[in-house]
């Protein structure tokens, strides 16, 4: 059924990966829920390790991986059961921005610290109010004395706090088209004028450092312009197939899981003297849910495959964005329901996949949003 094309390297990589998430990552992850954030530490181990930005070329120091070790990293990630080691975001979401649109001196100051996990990324386009409609956004830049001045708030930037370096979107004032005003900006975490606010109380996601950020009279040099003044919108549009895809993956590896839990639990727990799974109302859910994964797997497959071969595939990606979020969810609700008063326990561990996964119709996008798009593109 997996049409992956996954070579002999590509399991050793993922055997590698599992072993060392078992002992590193594993262990510690009830803390880090508790503490609502990871430790920095972390970010260097696994960079040590080579499993941040598999896809940076040798020449700034990872090893130039095939899209496949991202799939790797994301599906054995959602393994432990946390969502706070946002890898996903800083090796596949925000790196791709400098590889793509970064100048040479930007590309060797911070590639390779970002493998290496020295410089965790963030990228900050979200604000207080201005969500889907981005164009919105009123967080400004202005070129002054050969600088460039930032002023704005931004709000649910994830790794807000751990972050080292972070992808800015911010608007020229004096431009009235807010599709050519934006333009990107790298931020380095400790220049003046750039505040990390509170770290948000979230439903879900309690070790992700999720956070605001506020930018007064914060000024950066001109050279810290990320691709093109005035191409901002374009950049971002540029990278949402991967990000929007990125998201799919992980929902499918999460509602994978969440079934893959709640299937040996009603194998191994009877009730009225045989197992759970023993019912036929049961075995008819499980065999519904299932289904639903493995139609959804073929999908997102062959998106891979797409992806990997430099094809555009936006409204694809986009309906698998909503699709993938929506039946995780419902996976969620129907496998927390069969467990009974089990899935009301913070010991359960499908009670902390029931709440991390409900983002997923949010952020990159929302269902809403991705219909929107998919509409568009039929002209009804
Ligand atoms: C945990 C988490 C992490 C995040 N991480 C980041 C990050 O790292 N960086 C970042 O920049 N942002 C981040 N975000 C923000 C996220 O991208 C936004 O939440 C998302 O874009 C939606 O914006 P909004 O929440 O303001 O909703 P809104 O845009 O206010 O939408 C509210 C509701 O209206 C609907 N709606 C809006 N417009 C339309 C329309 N045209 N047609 C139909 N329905 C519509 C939406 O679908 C939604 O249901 C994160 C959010 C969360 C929750």
């Amino acid at each position: 059924m997996d049409i992956l094309p996954y070579s002999d390297n590509h399991h050793a990589f993922r055997m590698k990966l599992r072993e060392f998430l078992s002992s590193e990552v594993t262990p510690y992850v009830d803390q880090w829920e508790s503490d609502h954030i990871v430790p920095k530490s972390i970010w260097k181990k696994m960079g040590q390790e080579g499993f941040l930005c598999t896809a940076v070329s040798r020449e700034y120091g990872g090893f130039g991986g095939d899209f496949l070790y991202s799939v790797i990293v994301i599906e054995e990630m959602v393994k432990t059961n946390h969502t706070g080691l946002m890898v996903q975001l800083h090796s596949d979401i925000v790196v791709p921005y400098i590889e793509s649109f970064g100048t040479e001196i930007q590309k060797r100051r911070y590639l390779p610290g970002c493998v290496t996990g020295d410089i965790v990324m963030a990228v900050a386009m979200t604000e207080p109010n201005s969500g889907s409609d981005l164009a919105s956004m009123t967080s400004t830049a202005v070129e002054e004395e050969g600088q460039v001045v930032i002023n704005g708030a931004k709000t649910f930037i994830s790794n807000g706090i751990n972050c080292d370096l972070v992808v800015l979107a911010a608007k020229d004032p004096s431009v009235d088209d807010p599709h050519k005003a934006v333009s990107l900006y790298l931020i380095e975490a400790d220049t003046p004028g750039f505040k990390k606010g509170n770290r948000l109380e979230k439903l879900g996601m309690h070790s992700q450092d999720t956070a605001e950020l506020f930018f007064t009279n914060c000024r950066i040099p001109q050279a810290q312009l990320l691709g093109k003044k005035g191409h901002g919108f374009i950049q971002l549009m540029q990278k949402l197939q991967q990000e929007r895809l990125v998201c799919v993956i992980w929902a499918l590896a999460i509602a994978k899981n969440i079934l893959s839990w709640t299937e040996d639990y009603c194998r191994n727990n009877p009730k009225f003297g045989k197992p759970l799974a023993a019912s036929q109302s049961v075995q008819f859910s499980l065999v519904e849910m299932l289904t639903e994964i493995r139609i959804g797997t073929a999908f997102v497959h062959q998106l891979i495959i797409n992806h990997m071969q430099r094809k555009e595939r936006v409204i694809d990606t986009s309906m698998a964005k909503y699709w993938i979020s929506d039946m995780a969810n419902r996976v969620a609700n129907r496998c927390l329901s069969m467990v009974g008063n089990m899935g009301m326990r913070e010991t359960c561990p499908i009670v902390r996949m029931w709440r991390d996964i409900r983002v997923f119709s949010i952020f990159a996008g929302t269902s809403e949003i991705m219909k929107s798009i998919i509409a568009k593109s039929k002209a009804f």
